[in-house]
């Protein structure tokens, strides 16, 4: 009994995947171009340390009031790493940032989101997913250099037309800053969404799969 046992924790070693990801952060930061595989899931804070994370679902700061993720954590594709970075970097040579909603989101919040708010117009179905559950989609504002966020017109998450890219009834300045913000990230490999001027998804990356990989917290 005792053998068998050794036996199967010794195989684990070897061969059991853990099935949480990682959030610990590494001790330096590691170099993207280094990940061969595009499609694995990996924590930014371990790639940059130029974006800002204000990560509303890790808090009740949001349309559901609650706070739906256990800690504020922004895993993404390897693929969606390499063209965020370096969407990031053309906003640094301008002055400005990324500042980070949301990142990729488990199958399970996804449901859990679906429960609170089972309305497709505010929270996508989780029978069909969404981007942001394949790792390719991000939720981002701009900072200037003191880290004021540029104005957009309304707040992340506001759910009105207001919103969307073709609402044109807005000051100069919030079309210049939603101009920027889309620009460049269309420059990067993303397309935007019509009804969401913070939501970015990476160029094919719909067929990718939904995932419901966890990362566990640091304590
Ligand atoms: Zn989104």
């Amino acid at each position: 009994m005792k053998k068998s046992l050794l036996f199967l924790l010794l195989f684990c070693l070897a061969s059991c995947k853990s099935t949480y990801l990682d959030s610990k952060k590494s001790a330096h930061l590691l170099d993207i171009a280094q990940e061969k595989d595009d499609n694995v899931f990996v924590n930014l804070k371990n790639y940059s340390n130029d974006f800002v994370y204000d990560m509303k679902y890790a808090t009740t700061d949001n349309f559901l009031n609650k706070q739906v993720y256990p800690c504020a954590e922004c895993f993404l594709k390897v693929k969606t790493v390499k063209s965020l970075l370096e969407a990031n970097k053309a906003f640094l040579n301008k002055g400005y940032r990324i500042k980070l909603y949301d990142c990729y989101r488990p199958r399970d919040i996804q449901k859990k989101m679906w429960k609170i708010v089972p309305n497709a117009n505010y929270v996508a179905n989780p029978k069909k997913g969404s981007i942001h559950n394949k790792g390719g989609a991000v939720d981002i504002s701009l900072v200037d250099s003191l880290g004021t966020e540029l104005n957009m017109g309304t707040k992340f998450d506001f759910f009105g037309i207001e919103a969307g890219h073709n609402y044109q009834n807005l000051s100069e300045e919030v079309l210049a800053n939603r101009k920027f913000l889309k620009e460049t990230m269309l420059q990067h490999n993303f397309k935007s969404f019509d009804s969401e001027w913070w939501h970015y998804n990476l160029i094919n990356s719909s067929a990718d799969e939904v995932s419901n990989l966890k990362w566990r917290c640091e304590n």
